[in-house]
Order: structure tokens, then sequence, then C-alpha cells
């Protein structure tokens, strides 16, 4: 179970009604029924109901079953596309370990009007799912063009991965080497995906002339956004991850 609080040994904590509800109503646990709790900063707990209130069920700490795992320096920069798949986006970001999650609006995006909550709701269930203690970040949209040109400040020393249909399919893998042996293995890295449309021409001559950025094929096919971002996030974190 998520929850916001910090997580410590003995602490006692009242929850919500939805997560009381779904505890006492839903699972029907009682008092002194076992609970794991995490919040993406303190590891996974055990804890015990100690009320079993329908409103306000209060847990009592027990014991740290879980360290919090650090995750791969990797963030996931991508254009927003259409809800179900930005959901899915936001759910599978979170089982490859991205670090954060950031919405790019850039020429071509259609999609501009985000949930930030609901983004972090997916990251957050998707995370409950398959048992991480680790939540990405969820960054508030902001344009390519502002955020890049911010970007030694807002990011110092991450390097970016241009995700581009339009570059040679077959150059991957030697891309990927040479990027190794350059050093981007382990170092800060962001991956940037394109919108239904892909990028315009001018974003693509500024993002090529930029020296802490990489172009990146990602094969012969072009594949719809949301599949281009968890491809990435695979080929990315196994070539260059730590
Ligand atoms: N029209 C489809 C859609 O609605 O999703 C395809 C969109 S594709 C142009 C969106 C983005 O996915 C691109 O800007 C690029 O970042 C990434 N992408 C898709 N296929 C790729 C490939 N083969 N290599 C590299 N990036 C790719």
């Amino acid at each position: 179970l998520y929850i916001e609080e910090p997580l410590n040994a003995g602490a006692r904590l009242t929850l919500e009604r939805d997560q009381s509800h779904y505890l006492v109503n839903v699972l029907r646990m009682g008092e002194g029924a076992a609970v794991l709790l995490f919040n993406g900063r303190d590891g996974e707990w055990a804890a015990r109901i100690a009320e079993a209130h329908k409103k306000n069920c209060v847990l009592e700490l027990t014991a740290q079953t879980r360290v919090q795992e650090p995750l791969p320096d990797i963030w996931l920069l991508f254009a927003p596309v259409k809800k179900a798949r930005l959901d899915f986006i936001a759910q599978k970001a979170t089982e490859m370990g991205a670090a954060v999650i950031q919405p790019v609006i850039t020429e071509r995006t259609v999609v501009t009007r985000l949930k930030d909550e609901r983004l972090q709701a997916n990251a957050v269930e998707a995370a409950e799912q398959c048992g991480l203690v680790a939540v990405p970040e969820v960054r508030e949209a902001e344009k390519l063009g502002s955020l890049l040109a911010r970007w030694e400040e807002a990011a110092p020393g991450r390097r970016i991965l241009f995700c581009d249909e339009s570059e040679e399919p077959g150059a991957a893998r030697e891309a990927l080497a040479r990027l190794a042996e350059e050093g981007w293995r382990g170092a800060p890295l962001a991956i940037l995906i394109g919108p239904e449309g892909g990028f315009s021409p001018k974003e693509r001559d500024m993002l090529r002339g930029r020296k802490d950025t990489a172009v990146l094929s990602l094969g012969p096919r072009i594949m719809r956004a949301d599949t281009a971002a968890i491809a990435a996030l695979a080929v990315v974190g196994l070539a260059l991850g730590d």
C-alpha cells in the first residue's frame, strides 16, 4: 500500500477514507492483520492494523522489510499522447525503473492538457502491483524549447538520447556501443520521445546540434510513441545502464 507519510519504526498512521475502505471493506481485514507499506523514499515496511475503522483505519509500523532501492539514473521525456496511452507510459516507465517522468510539449504535440496526479497515480499503481518500492517523480509538462534552454541548470551533466525514427536504423547497435565507450554508460541520462506526428525538422536540427545529445534509432519500424518510450527504456537500460 502506498502512502505519503514518512515510514519509521513505531509510527502510527491513520489512513484516508479510500484506503481504509479498501482494507476493511474490500479485503475484509480486521485488527491485527498485516499490511506492507511504501512511500517511494523509505523502503518497504510491515505494519499491522491497530484500529480497523472503515473510514480512518489506524496502522502501526512494526519493521522495515526492504531498504529503498536506488533507481537507474534514467529520465523519460516524452510528448504527451492520448489518455489511455499516457496511462500506459506512466505504468510501464515505472516498471522499467525510470527515475523521472517529464512530459514535454513539442511543436507537433496535440495533447497539451495533462493531469499530473493521474500520471502519478498510474505510477503508484504500477509500483504497488509489481511490489516495487520506488516510484518515479512526475514533473509538470514543459515546452521542449524552454526545457532544453535551461537544461544545464535543470539537469546538470545529464545527457539526452533523442529517439528518432528517421535515423539510419542499422546504426543503433554501433551508436550505443560508441556512446558506452564515450562514457555514457552509468552517466545520468534522459530519453526523449516525440509525439504522434514525430519531431519537426526544426526540432531535429536543434537536437542534432546539441553537444549533450545523441540520436538513437530503435530499429527499422516506426513505433507508436508509447511503445517507443518503453522500447527505449529497455534498450538504453541494457546498453548504458549501470
Ligand atoms: N503515428 C504513430 C503514433 O501515433 O504513435 C507513431 C509516432 S512516432 C513518430 C513517435 C515517436 O516515437 C518519435 O518521435 C520517436 O521519438 C519515437 N519512435 C518511434 N519509432 C522509432 C524508431 N524506430 N526509432 C526511434 N524512435 C522512434
